[in-house]
C-alpha cells in the first residue's frame, strides 16, 4: 500500500458538508483506505477575491492505485459534486481534490505534478498536513514539512473544528 495525501477544498453550497461527504466517498472507493483526516479550516480565497472563503482539509489514505488512476478517481468525484470548470483560474468550486503527495515520489506528467505545485507555500495545505503527518515528513524537492510550515504565515487560515 502507498501512503498518499489529498488536499480537499470547497467554497460553494455548504462547503463544510461538501468536505465531510467527499471524505466518506473517497474512503468508500475500492483500493483506497482512509488513514487519517485533519481538522477543517477556513481560508480566504486565492486569486479572484469576489468569492466566498474556502473550507479546507487534508486526508491521508493508503492505496494500491497508480497515481494517474487515483487522479482520475478524484476528478470523477469532483464532477459528481457538480464541479463546473469556467476557465477562470482559482474560481469558486463545489469541490477541489488535489493529489498532494504520493509516497516519496516526484511525478512530472502533463496531467499530474507531484508534490502538488502549491503545497510548499500554501497555509491551507501545510497546516492541516502538519496536523496528520509526521514532522519529519520530507516533501520531495522542497524540504522538511516542519521547515515549510515555519516559513509559511497563516494568511488568514483559521481552524474550524
Ligand atoms: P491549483 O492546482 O493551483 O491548486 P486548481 O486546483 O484550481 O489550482 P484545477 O483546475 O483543479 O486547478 O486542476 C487543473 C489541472 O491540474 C487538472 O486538470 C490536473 O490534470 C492538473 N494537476 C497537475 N498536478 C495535479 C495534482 N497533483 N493534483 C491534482 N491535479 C493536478
Ligand atoms: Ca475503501
Ligand atoms: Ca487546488
Ligand atoms: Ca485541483
Amino acid at each position: 500500500m502507498i501512503k498518499v495525501y489529498i488536499g480537499l477544498g470547497s467554497n460553494l453550497d455548504d462547503p463544510a458538508d461538501k468536505i465531510r461527504s467527499a471524505r466518506l466517498i473517497i474512503a468508500k472507493q475500492s483500493k483506497i483506505k482512509e488513514n487519517s483526516f485533519s481538522s477543517l479550516y477556513s481560508s480566504p480565497p486565492m486569486g479572484p477575491q469576489d468569492q466566498p472563503d474556502y473550507v479546507n482539509a487534508v486526508m491521508c489514505i493508503d492505496t494500491d492505485l497508480p497515481a494517474l488512476d487515483l487522479l482520475k478517481v478524484l476528478q470523477a468525484i469532483e464532477n459528481d459534486f457538480g464541479r463546473v470548470r469556467k476557465g477562470e483560474q482559482w474560481g469558486a468550486r463545489t469541490l477541489d481534490l488535489d493529489l498532494l503527495l504520493y509516497a516519496d515520489q516526484k511525478i512530472e506528467h502533463p496531467d499530474l505534478i507531484v508534490p502538488h505545485i502549491g503545497l510548499s507555500e500554501r497555509a491551507f495545505v501545510l497546516y492541516p498536513l502538519q496536523e496528520i503527518a509526521a514532522n519529519d515528513l520530507f516533501v520531495p524537492g522542497k524540504g522538511l514539512l516542519e521547515q515549510l510550515v515555519a516559513q509559511c504565515p497563516l494568511n488568514g487560515l483559521k481552524r474550524l473544528i
